[in-house]
């Protein structure tokens, strides 16, 4: 025979068996959730990416590599978590210490500019998000990028790294001076506004080799020049008006 308290103990036990229960069919059922939201915004944002390439064929941009890496490279994984809905609209957007990442239409643009193929090596002044050398590095053999903030070399190589490019080498410097031991580079693409065209940069562009940069006054419009280097001479082509954050020293 049971007494009462057997009885009790018995049911607090059965009680307690079915609270169990309950908890893990809830954590099962909100994982589940969670994987299909992750997989549809993955969708989203796949298709945000096609709109936004659709948009930069119809701005002029007809390389069909700089087209296909802009298709590839995961462009809301640059952005701070605040604007990833945002991420494919084509402006530019803040990534904190007082920079941004560039619209989608300008890195399109810079990259076509470049002329660069599979076999080249490029030199990025500006690292930044790190989305410019991503876009690079699935077109061409090694992308060599530079950033004078620390924390946004840091963040930028680690999310590089964890994307699985290996073609990409980052460095926390003032990129004024290029990058010596690993000249001479293919092209060079200077994604912050200079003052002046740095001369290192120059000395470290190959024969033939393209530089492109946007020059003027620092917080105001500046031009974007492509600058192809010919023996001693160089030539420059004017691709009109742009607004960068500037190429600051230390
Ligand atoms: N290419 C970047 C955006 C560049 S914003 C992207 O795809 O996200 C310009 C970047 O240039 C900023 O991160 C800024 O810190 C960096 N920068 C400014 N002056 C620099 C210098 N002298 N050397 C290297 N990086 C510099």
């Amino acid at each position: 025979m049971s007494t009462p308290a057997r009885r009790s103990h018995r049911f607090a036990c059965f009680f307690g068996i079915v609270i169990l229960l309950c908890l893990v069919v809830v954590f099962l059922q909100s994982s589940v959730s969670m994987k299909t939201s992750l997989a549809y915004d993955e969708d989203w944002f796949a298709q945000k990416r096609e709109e936004m390439v659709d948009l930069l064929e119809l701005y002029g941009i007809r390389n069909p590599e700089v087209l296909e890496a802009m298709r590839r490279v995961p462009r809301h994984r640059f952005v701070p978590a605040a604007y990833v809905n945002d991420a494919y609209g084509d402006h530019p957007l803040p990534i904190g210490y007082g920079q941004t990442i560039s619209q989608p239409y300008i890195v399109a643009l810079m990259t076509e500019l470049l002329e660069v193929n599979a076999e080249s090596r490029v030199l990025e002044i500006g690292t930044g998000s790190g989305y410019q050398a991503a876009i690079l590095a699935e077109i061409v053999a090694e992308v060599y990028t530079i950033e004078i903030i620390p924390e946004l070399a840091e963040r930028s190589t680690k999310l590089l790294e964890e994307l699985g490019y290996t073609n990409i080498h980052t460095m926390c410097a003032d990129g004024y001076f290029g990058w010596e031991s690993e000249a001479p580079f293919d092209a060079i693409i200077v994604t912050a506004a200079a003052t002046h065209v740095p001369n290192p940069l120059i000395q470290q562009l190959k024969d033939g080799g393209r530089m492109v940069i946007p020059v003027g006054p620092p917080g105001a419009i500046q031009t974007l020049w492509r600058i192809t280097k010919h023996g001693e001479a160089i030539s420059k082509e004017n691709y009109g008006p742009v607004r960068f954050v500037p190429l600051t020293r230390r």
